[in-house]
């Protein structure tokens, strides 16, 4: 095998195999599970990973498949809306100026229906390492060698790929850790007046309220050394502090994890590629890893088909350089700055989007940084 090997099928490994095979280029992509992952994780769009799904031809399916959410809330533990802030003053910078609310495990399939015949998906092969040099990267897979002309690593936030090239993940580990609750219920008529996505604001215990199209998820924070048990346990009476329904909620499914902010050096190494959760992980706060992940598949795919077209390595190097700013520049301080204002630690916020809601002008400034439609290039 030769030409270019994506490692991980996920969203950013199989936009990136898209991105390059509606360029014509043979790819293959390497996933070590048997079948694409169905886990509930990222669950929101924003207007530009839009834009972007559109050129590839599978937005279609998608906006099928989710809720378009215009507004999302700024709130209070125990009080009313602080401020809603209304996507559509984006108008004149996007054909999308909305969010859609729909979890990642739906987009996975649809790009891997989207994949010409020159595009071939293996599941069951584990990427162990690497070896190579400026010709051409052999990668050690659970199935034997195999070469490949460039390596896309996108295979999540403990990859092979990057530990393959002894690359560093730098950066920092939050002091809790955040439990996302799954549950069956309709906040709406439990909450009068929320939008599809609430940051609710609290010193002792923020949270965060979305809808999805199955369900509404929970995020609470949640300490960072007591035993899981403890804290699934006690869930059920910090749900009910959320809503009195007079009766418990109902779960679904609940999970906790530890939350990471961290950026590898370079995102090429050579003839190697590093995308999406390989290349920066951050908090979900502001849903920004898996859309900052399909920006990379997709300018660094785009870049990639330039040079394998004739076309010369400045504008990969350009791109690939770009994508680290924006991990570093716009995810990770947009993200750690969203954590640190829902635990109060920000005093002016609030009355910030209080004047934001009531000031087009300013609210788009802010959506255009808080959507990510500010960090597709230097200039725009
Ligand atoms: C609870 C939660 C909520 C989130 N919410 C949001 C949100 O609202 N918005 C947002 O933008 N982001 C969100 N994120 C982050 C988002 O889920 C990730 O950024 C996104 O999944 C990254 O996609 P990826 O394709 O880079 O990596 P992954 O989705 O991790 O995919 C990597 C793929 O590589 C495969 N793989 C791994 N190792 C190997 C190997 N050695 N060989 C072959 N294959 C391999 C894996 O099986 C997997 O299929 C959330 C994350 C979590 C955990």
């Amino acid at each position: 095998m030769s030409g270019v090997v994506v490692v991980g099928a996920g969203p950013v490994g199989l936009t990136a195999a898209l991105t390059l095979a509606r360029r014509g280029i043979p790819v293959t992509v390497l996933e070590q599970g048997g079948a694409l992952a169905t886990e509930s994780r990222a669950s929101t769009f924003h207007p530009p990973t839009l834009e972007m799904l559109d050129g590839l031809g599978v937005l279609k399916p998608l906006l099928a498949q989710g809720i378009i959410a215009s507004t999302f809330q700024y709130r209070e533990r125990g009080g009313g809306a602080i401020a809603t802030l209304d996507l559509g003053v984006l108008a004149e910078d996007t054909a999308y100026p909305f969010r859609v609310q729909c979890e990642q495990s739906r987009l996975t399939p649809i790009l891997l229906d989207a994949l010409p015949a020159h595009a071939r998906v293996r599941f069951g092969h584990e990427v162990l390492g690497l070896s190579g040099g400026d010709d051409g990267v052999i990668l050690h897979t659970s199935r034997g060698p195999v070469r490949a002309d460039w390596v896309i690593g996108a295979d999540g936030a403990h990859s092979a790929v990057r530990r393959g090239l002894g690359a560093g993940f730098e950066g920092s580990t939050y002091p809790e850790r955040f439990l996302v609750a799954s549950v069956d219920e309709d906040l709406e008529a439990a909450l009068p007046g929320i939008a599809p996505i609430n940051y609710v604001f609290d010193p002792e215990e923020w949270l965060v309220l979305l809808r999805t199209p199955q369900h509404w998820r929970v995020l609470l924070p949640t300490p960072a050394d007591t035993p899981d048990d403890l804290e699934l346990s006690r869930l059920p009476q910090r749900l009910t502090a959320v809503a009195e329904l007079g009766r418990p909620w109902r779960l679904l499914h609940a999970s906790l994890y530890r939350v990471h902010q961290r950026v590898t050096e370079s995102f090429r190494r050579g003839r190697v590629l590093l995308l999406g959760d390989a290349a920066h992980v951050n908090n979900p706060l502001g849903g920004m890893g898996m859309n900052s992940g399909i920006h990379d598949a997709v300018q660094l795919g785009g870049a990639l088909a330039d040079v394998l077209a004739g076309g010369s390595e400045f504008g990969l190097d350009t791109a690939a350089r770009w994508r680290r700013t924006v991990a570093v520049e716009h995810v990770q301080r947009a993200s750690h700055a969203n954590w640190q204002r829902l635990r109060g630690q920000d005093d002016g916020f609030r009355s910030h989007v209080e004047e934001l809601a009531a000031d087009p002008v300013a609210a788009r400034t802010y959506l255009r940084r808080a959507c990510l439609l500010d960090s597709l290039e230097p200039q725009r």
